[in-house]
């Protein structure tokens, strides 16, 4: 049953750590596996899956070819290091996945790319529009700019947060583990773990530290990132990468532990925006905009009557018509000076009003959720 996870999936993440993609003994880039990878991922395209990568291996290729010494790198060699090594990474993922038709798009993103709520918005809605272009987008961190206090670090959270921000249903970490055991898998009495429920303190207890030179996840990164992933409505999948066609690989049945979804990614992102966000105004619309938004319709700048309160760019505001009546809530894609300005004008002339073209819907249908009744 776990087996068809994958290929039930509509759109998936899938997370590569560095020891995978260079050569242990070399540190360079191991083409013949990244191949096959990639032949997995047209595979899965050509059935009609979307498919995101989150790549690690910038720093393993650039400190091999700045020839930087082995053990811990500071922080700006680091940085050096994504700095060169990433340019190859991108281009070996934009030479094999076009040789397959695919257009490759490479994404570099911060820790505040995905908190902060402005540039959430502007990541998620990129990311998107490459996906409906078909285009499979190849995620790595900014390294480069990412300062020890701002960063991920890791990139199996980094992936867990692009899969909730994207809505993923299903997110794969392919690394040099199979899985969960109940305790380290080279003592006698650990036992592989295929499936897991929800994530108890036993679970977490299971979960060791250590991580290699290469990569930075050990278990507990991985569960912190199980969390994130399954509460955002995904399904996520520890397995092993290191064979030829791992996706596959997966999909014949090999090995792996699966954390079950806790919700759908719709229903998480719907709870997302109209739970947990403080809503910081509020937007007047006419009963043109509250047909409009029944009927599953994005909330246009012409719809709206009046702007109350002070917001930024994807804050909160909540959404209600001339009796007063809260009709939705949704995350504003204009700030509460701009969205003045361009209340009651149709979406052609937001250039000429505010000097820059802009998003033409004042809150994206993906952004808005209706309240019941
Ligand atoms: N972003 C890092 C890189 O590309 C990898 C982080 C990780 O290994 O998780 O080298």
């Amino acid at each position: 049953m776990s087996a068809s996870y994958l290929a039930q999936a509509q759109r998936v993440v899938v997370k590569i750590g560095s020891a995978l993609l260079t050569d242990a003994e070399t540190g360079k880039l191991n083409r013949t596996w990244l191949q096959a990878l990639v032949e997995d991922v047209a595979r899965m395209r050509a059935r009609g899956q979307e498919m995101l990568i989150v790549s690690s291996g910038a720093i393993a290729l650039g400190r091999r070819a700045l020839k930087l010494a082995p053990g811990k790198l500071k922080l700006e060699e680091s940085q050096a290091a994504a700095a060169v090594g990433q340019i190859g990474l991108a281009h070996a993922f934009q030479e094999m996945l076009s040789a397959y038709g695919h257009s490759c798009a490479q994404i570099l993103v911060t820790l505040e790319d995905t908190e902060e709520r402005r540039r959430y918005l502007n990541a998620r809605s990129t990311i998107s529009t490459l996906l409906k272009l078909g285009a499979v987008p190849v995620i790595n961190e900014n390294d480069t700019v990412a300062t020890t206090e701002i960063r991920y670090g890791d990139n199996d959270r980094l992936a867990a947060r692009v899969a909730s921000m994207m809505s993923a249903d299903c997110l794969v970490l392919l690394s040099d583990v199979d899985g969960l055991y109940t305790a380290p898998p080279h003592l006698t009495g650990a036992t592989h773990l295929p499936e897991v429920a929800e994530i108890t303190p036993e679970i977490e207890a299971m979960a060791g530290g250590a991580a290699s030179e290469f990569s930075r996840g050990g278990m507990k990164t991985k569960l912190a990132a199980a969390r994130i992933a399954t509460d955002g409505g995904a399904r996520m999948a520890i397995a092993n990468g290191h064979g030829l066609h791992p996706l596959k690989a997966i999909e014949d049945g090999a090995r792996c532990t699966w954390f079950a979804a806790h919700s759908t990614p719709y229903a998480a992102r719907k709870r997302w925006i109209s739970g947990s966000l403080k809503s910081l105004g509020a937007l007047v619309i006419d009963d043109g905009a509250v047909k409009a938004l029944t009927q599953g319709r994005s909330l246009l700048p012409a719809g709206v009557a009046t702007v109350e309160g002070i917001f930024g760019r994807g804050d909160a505001v909540s959404v209600r018509d001339k009796a007063g009546h809260e009709i939705a809530s949704g995350l504003v894609a204009y700030s509460s000076d701009d969205a003045r300005r361009i209340a009651g004008h149709s979406s052609h002339e937001i250039e000429e009003l505010l000097g820059y073209s802009g998003r033409a819907e004042m809150i994206h249908r993906d952004d808005l959720v209706l309240k019941k009744g």
